[in-house]
């Protein structure tokens, strides 16, 4: 199996300096192709966090959200919004229904579906309506699951993996915390 790493002393190593200036990667497509090419390291790697101590992964994971995530801008990107299915809530509606100046039964007949689940309403396309030109056109109306994405400061990252991962290919801030991740670990040196 690919990819185990050397006995990790994660406490020790959370606390070393770290000179390197980070290489912050944002090309899409560069992403992309690095998700293919690393599918396999990423699976070893996904199976060697599960082994970790899952509190002392939150402190790493949130640490480098706080480094990596203010040097990339989302309103560039958008990328999320072309794979996410976003839940919303009666209240977001209305105050989206209020932004555009039209009723609420109109924006759940156009924007919304709702599910046989208990009622649960979901955005009705992917990619979301309301990208344009890689911007949210209601950023500061969006909903909570977008501002929450990609939710790395969330305590239980290593409960989360399997959903992270499934973005490392698409998220720009996923990918940089993922291979930072790999360096401070130590993952296949
Ligand atoms: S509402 Fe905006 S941030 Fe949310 S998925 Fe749609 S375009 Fe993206
Ligand atoms: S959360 Fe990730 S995919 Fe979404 S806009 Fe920000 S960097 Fe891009």
């Amino acid at each position: 199996m690919r990819g185990h790493a050397a006995p990790v002393f994660l406490s020790v190593f959370r606390r070393l300096p770290y000179l390197r200036s980070l290489q912050i990667t944002t090309t899409l497509a560069d992403i992309a192709a690095k998700a293919e090419a690393k599918d396999a390291e990423n699976q070893a790697f996904r199976t060697f966090l599960q082994s970790q101590e899952s509190d002392s992964i939150d402190e790493l994971v949130q640490e480098l959200d706080a480094l990596i995530t203010p040097q990339i801008d989302c309103t560039t990107c958008g990328n999320c919004c072309r794979s996410l299915m976003i839940n919303v809530t009666a209240d977001e509606i209305n105050v989206l229904a209020a932004h555009l100046g039209r009723t609420e039964a109109d924006v759940k007949k156009e924007y919304v579906e709702t599910g046989s689940h208990g009622g649960i309403m979901i955005m009705n396309t992917i990619p979301c309506h309301f990208l344009k030109n890689d911007c949210c056109t209601i950023y500061e109306q969006r909903f909570a699951e977008c501002r929450e994405f990609p939710g790395l400061h969330n305590p239980q990252f290593t409960k989360r993996l399997f959903a992270t991962l499934a973005h490392y290919g698409r998220c720009p801030i996923i990918y940089n915390v993922i291979e930072e991740m790999k360096v401070r670990l130590r993952f296949n040196s």
